[in-house]
């Protein structure tokens, strides 16, 4: 399979990953072009890059990152000669966790600082470095694109809300609190009513909610749900539309609640991690997979409140 670019409103393309890997857009301004989001490793943003640039006939002007995991920002090196946008915390994030940079960019090769940029900070204290379920994170960046990443920085940053004014139309940049992550923006266009939600929605894929604040993730969602818009591009996953973003909110809720009663009844975090099936949303790829996860990261997310 190969990623896709299509056009979902006048001006407005969506990059979709193939297979479910991470999705891009792209919004033309008479400026040139606002790409949202960079892929996850060079050779995928370079062929993003190419390939709107071709469609459009027009140049990047501007990079987005919606937030800081490796697969939507490793290949920002491919935009470094554009300033790359991003909310504060994105940038906080990765000057927290990237370590030192060599001259301009990050430079990084180890498997910790890799997969944990990926799966978030935490990925080790839910799934430690020798459970023998850490092969399936390894083989996640097997790929030598993976091998050294050089990443480039975002070199604006904002705090709560930063809009373009279009000629045809307003896009807005919002952060609304943490989410799936600390740092997730949206990019919205008001009057041709298409949202990028980034991590915010996982389309067709079940999502890995480890370093998510699920009670933020689900009141974020609910906002979503009160604006105007017809096109949703997640990020994972075909464009799609709000009631699928409603079907993606309760699963959350259901999720929630529980793993909320198995700790209000004394269960243990073991045994919820085995016990806690949420059926009716076994269908969905990667759900037996990261089902187990997503419950343990629940129940600690829970307690610790
Ligand atoms: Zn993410």
């Amino acid at each position: 399979m190969k990623p896709q670019l299509l056009t979902v409103a006048r001006d407005v393309y969506a990059w979709i990953g193939s297979g479910g890997d991470s999705n891009a857009g792209a919004v033309v301004t008479p400026h040139g072009i606002i790409a949202i989001d960079a892929q996850q490793y060079p050779r995928l943003a370079h062929k993003f890059r190419a390939a709107i640039e071709a469609e459009t006939g027009k140049p990047v002007c501007r990079l987005i990152n919606t937030h800081c995991h490796l697969d939507h920002t490793a290949g920002n090196i491919a935009f470094a000669d554009v300033p790359i946008l991003a909310h504060d915390k994105t940038l906080d994030a990765m000057h927290a966790n990237l370590g030192a940079k060599t001259g301009a960019y990050w430079t990084i090769s180890d498997y910790a600082t890799k997969i944990k940029m990926l799966f978030g900070q935490n990925l080790f204290d839910l799934v430690p470095q020798h459970d023998p379920a850490q092969a399936w994170f390894r083989s996640r960046i097997g790929l030598p694109d993976y091998d050294t990443i050089t990443i480039a920085s975002p070199t604006e940053t904002f705090a709560d809300h930063f809009t373009f004014h279009l000629p045809d139309d307003m896009m807005h940049l919002d952060y609304w609190g943490p989410a799936h992550c600390d740092g997730d923006i949206v990019v919205s266009l008001a009057k041709s009513k298409v949202i990028f939600l980034g991590d915010l929605l996982f389309h067709g894929r079940f999502p890995w909610l480890g370093d998510c604040d699920l009670s933020g993730l689900i009141d974020r969602l609910a906002r979503v749900l009160t604006l105007d818009i017809s096109i949703v591009i997640p990020g994972h996953g075909m464009p799609t539309d709000l009631a699928q973003v409603a079907r993606f909110r309760d699963m959350l809720v259901a999720l929630r609640s529980a793993v909320d009663s198995a700790i209000k009844s004394g269960v243990s975090e073991e045994a919820a991690v085995r016990e806690v099936k949420l059926p009716q949303y076994a269908d969905i790829p990667r759900y037996a997979d990261w089902l187990p996860h997503d419950v343990r990261a629940t129940y600690r997310y829970l307690r610790g409140r």
